[in-house]
């Protein structure tokens, strides 16, 4: 998902210069497809996309960044936040899957290219129909066994409790269908439906408003960011404008660290 928020950020930043005009924001979104039927878990953009070079180069050698590239040569302004650099994030996608599948169209091109490997034998790369520009990766799960529970992150709720943990300050929207029930009546029970949802909350917490925040909220950043089963004993957010600006956000534990 970082790497789609890149790719969009990508785009954003190159549209004007490349003659796509009229790009906004909120023409861009992350999407997040489940089939339990083939155990496959997709992860879409519609961002800059690769050419047939830019899926060898960047996919088919390790340790290569694309985006580390992307930064170095582009004075980037504080609106794009390119985050990768490693070149080894896309390869955690074998932990996973025993076959990865990358669809995608460059912004600059009207061909599409498949990139298909099952990891360490290598890959192919193959012309493909591809409606828009951007990216499809097809995670197509490994089998269960003893130690590993693969098909948990079939589920909507694994789902989205790694994007909350993981993307939820990506600044674009993580679409995917969810479960939701009509409301119950007298007559009628809850039945249930899918919908499209927002998994990530896009803001971080110190952005928004104190007013807009519950303790919860609070509460729940506080201990899965900096792993405390305890809830904070005080919370305190400020912001502070004047020859320097900033945000500031703090938690005092509940009880000092054992090695304090
Ligand atoms: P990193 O993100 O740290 O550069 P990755 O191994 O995750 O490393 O990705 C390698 C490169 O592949 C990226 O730098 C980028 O150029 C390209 N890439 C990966 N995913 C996408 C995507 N969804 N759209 C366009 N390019 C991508």
């Amino acid at each position: 998902m970082s790497n789609c928020s890149d790719a969009i950020d990508k785009l954003y930043y190159l549209g004007p210069e490349s003659g796509i005009s009229g790009l906004n924001r909120s023409d861009f979104a992350i999407e997040i497809k489940v089939d339990e039927i083939n155990r496959t878990l997709t992860i879409c953009d519609n961002g800059i996309g690769m050419s047939e070079s830019e899926l060898e180069n960047n996919l088919g050698v390790i340790a290569q960044s694309g985006s580390l590239q992307f930064k170095s040569e582009k004075d980037l302004g504080e609106d794009i936040n390119i985050i990768g650099q490693f070149g080894v994030g896309f390869y955690s996608a074998f932990m996973v899957a025993d076959k990865v599948e990358v669809f995608t169209r460059s912004y600059k091109e009207e061909q599409a290219f498949c990139w298909v490997s099952r990891g360490a034998e290598g890959y192919d790369i193959k012309p493909c129909e591809k409606a828009s520009r951007g990216t499809e990766v097809v995670l197509h799960l490994k089998k269960d066994t003893e130690e590993e529970n693969y098909s948990r992150f079939l589920e909507e709720y694994e789902i989205r409790n790694l994007v909350k943990k993981y993307s939820d300050y990506l600044r674009y929207p993580i679409k995917m269908l969810v479960t939701k029930y009509t409301e119950a009546s007298e007559e009628t029970p809850a039945t249930p439906y899918k919908a499209e949802e927002t998994l990530n909350s896009m803001v971080p917490l110190w952005n928004k408003k104190k007013s807009e925040i519950s303790k919860e909220t609070y509460s729940s950043f506080y201990r899965n960011d900096f792993g405390d089963y305890e809830a904070p004993i005080r919370i305190i957010h400020y912001r502070v404008e004047g020859k320097v600006d900033y945000k500031a956000l703090l938690f005092v534990p509940s009880h000092a660290p054992f090695d304090f």
